[in-house]
């Protein structure tokens, strides 16, 4: 065995989490890759709502899901708006942040409109639920974004959220860590 990378932890975590028939949210949908496979873990029964600014972003994403777009509603807007846009509870809500790789550079995730559309994602999951937040800190903003992110799931309530936080220790050039949270009882 290999010890899996952040981003294939979070991977594990939502397989173990996200049955047939659920809902499930890509905050973040970049090149689809996230949507294709919680697009799947959901089944024919199952609903996922994909977020992301750029049309370039829906188009790839939509070509990657083929034929399980008919599962999936994609939405070309912030993800700030998913409190209005989602009715939960939902299953996960997954954010990778940062640019799109191949696209423009300058087009990053930004700490505030993260930081509501965290907040909604939170209100959204249900009991045994996850939200999952892939953290780059490479560009410009992104270790403040990464550092406002951990601060705010630091500070939920540990009687109903269990909340863990995984990276590379010895990688070179500020390597992504990943933010995990559980919601373990209502409240
Ligand atoms: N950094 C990751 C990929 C992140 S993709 C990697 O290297 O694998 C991040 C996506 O978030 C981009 O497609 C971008 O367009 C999108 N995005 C930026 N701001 C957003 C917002 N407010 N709401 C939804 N998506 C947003």
């Amino acid at each position: 065995m290999s010890l899996p990378k952040p981003l294939s932890l979070s991977h594990r975590f939502l397989e173990d989490v996200v049955k047939e028939g659920d809902t499930v949210v890509d905050a973040t949908l970049g090149n689809g890759h996230d949507a294709l496979y919680l697009a799947q873990l959901v089944g024919k029964s199952g609903r996922l709502i994909g977020f992301d600014v750029q049309r370039q972003a829906l188009d790839v994403s939509a070509e990657r899901l083929g034929e399980l777009l008919g599962r999936c509603e994609l939405h070309c807007c912030g993800h700030e708006e998913i409190g209005e846009r989602v009715t939960g509870p939902v299953a996960a809500v997954v954010f990778n942040l940062g640019y799109l790789p191949g696209a423009d550079k300058e087009l990053v995730t930004q700490t505030s409109t993260t930081s509501v559309a965290i907040e909604a994602a939170l209100n959204l999951l249900r009991v045994g639920g996850v939200l999952s937040v892939m953290c780059y800190v490479g560009h410009e903003g992104g270790t403040e974004e990464g550092r406002a992110v951990r601060n705010l799931l630091r500070g939920l309530p540990r009687k109903q959220w269990r909340v863990f936080e995984y990276a590379a220790v010895n990688a070179p050039n500020d390597p992504p860590f990943l933010l995990v949270a559980e919601r373990v009882r209502q409240g």
